[in-house]
Formats: C-alpha cells, sequence, structure tokens
C-alpha cells in the first residue's frame, strides 16, 4: 500500500487492504472476498460475498470482546472516533512498557496511537508470528490510569502475545475503545485529526474500521 507523505490538509489512509488470503489471527477462518456474481461470466453486475472475522485487518475492539455484558461495538460515541490523536513513535521493537509512554503528556480523554515496529513491514500481507511488537499489561494499566479514552495499535492485537489478554481486560474494562490493525509506515509521531469508523455491527464484539488522519 502506498502512503503518500503527510502534507498539510491532506487525509493519510492508515487502514490495512483487506483481501483474500491476508493475515488473520491464529483460530479465525480465512480473509475471504468471494465474486459471486461476476459480469466478465455474463452477470449483468459484480457482487461479492464477504467471509471474515469481525477482527480483520483494521478493526476496533468493543467491551463484548472480553465481557459477556459489555457493550457491543454499535454502541462506539462518535466522540471517541472522531478527533485530535497523539501518534507515538515506539522505538523499542520488543513491546510497548510503561517506560515508553511515561514522556508523553497523556490527558483524560485523549486518544493514544502507537506506531511500532509492525508498521515497518505490511504486515497485513505476512504469516503471523507471535513476535509482533504488543503492548505490555503494566503500560495498559498505566494508559487506564491516565484515562485515555482511545487506543490504537499498528497489529491484529493490542496486547503482546504474552499478555493479550490481561492486555484487552485492563483497557476494555476501564472503558477505553481499541483500534487494531493500524498501518502506520512512514507517518511520524505528531498530534492529528482522526476520524475511525467501524461498521454498526448490533450485538458485535468488534467490526472493521476504516482509519484516517491528517497532521494538525
Ligand atoms: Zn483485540
Amino acid at each position: 500500500m502506498e502512503i503518500s507523505r503527510s502534507s498539510e490538509n491532506t487525509w493519510l489512509d492508515v487502514s490495512a487492504p483487506v483481501h483474500s488470503g491476508m493475515q488473520h489471527w491464529p483460530g479465525e477462518p480465512e480473509v475471504l472476498i468471494d465474486r459471486i456474481a461476476d459480469m466478465g461470466k455474463g452477470n449483468v453486475a459484480n457482487v461479492s460475498v464477504l467471509s471474515m472475522s469481525a477482527h480483520t485487518g483494521t478493526h476496533m475492539d468493543a467491551p463484548r470482546h472480553f465481557f459477556k455484558e459489555g457493550k457491543d461495538i454499535s454502541l462506539v460515541p462518535f466522540e471517541v472516533l472522531i478527533g485530535p490523536a497523539l501518534l507515538i513513535e515506539v522505538k523499542n521493537p520488543q513491546r510497548v512498557d510503561l517506560s515508553d509512554l511515561m514522556d508523553y503528556d497523556l490527558r483524560p480523554e485523549s486518544r493514544v496511537l502507537l506506531k511500532t515496529a509492525n508498521s515497518e513491514k505490511e504486515w497485513f500481507n505476512m504469516d503471523f508470528s507471535k513476535s509482533y511488537t504488543g503492548l505490555s499489561a503494566s503500560a495498559a494499566k498505566y494508559l487506564a490510569e491516565r484515562k485515555v479514552r482511545l487506543v490504537g495499535i499498528d497489529f491484529l492485537s493490542i496486547g503482546t502475545y504474552e499478555e493479550d489478554e490481561e492486555v484487552h481486560r485492563v483497557l476494555l474494562g476501564s472503558g477505553i475503545w481499541i483500534i487494531e490493525g493500524l498501518y502506520l509506515k512512514g507517518i511520524p509521531e505528531g498530534i492529528y485529526d482522526m476520524i475511525c469508523l467501524p461498521l454498526r455491527l448490533i450485538g458485535s464484539d468488534g467490526a472493521p474500521a476504516r482509519a484516517v488522519l491528517r497532521k494538525i
């Protein structure tokens, strides 16, 4: 995917392109975009049918993902999805640790996007590996203490493989909405206007989303 370099007033697409056979979380089915009617084969229109997890490519997690009675993704407020976001470039390739976040002024209600080593490669076109860069549980607790409203990261899951469940429970249990599967290559650290709109899937634990940034 080509991302244009930032220039003022230009919206940058930070969503992973969704296509058949792209990387998915282990245990979830293959992503399939199947053209069931094809003009090339004499049909009057092209029609595609989608088969994928709600946690495919760039997507959001709702509290329902880890809490039985938690809010579903259709209930995420627009106030969370639209507004300024701080993009932090994390140098630590192992994980996003507490020490990687301490120097930033993280205010209540803020939106935080974490750009990690994952974005150096087109991760969505690769096979799954447990060695992706994720958030540590201690860093997740710190974000919850700071009362941020939204956290985004550039991989299919937000927590490290080892602490993934705990990280989700800490964030979602604190009312923090999560964006996963961003692609942030070429986007420098800074403050951006953000729009991220997940599909209005009733009752769902998550939904695919389109996310765009614009330098403020
Ligand atoms: Zn998740």
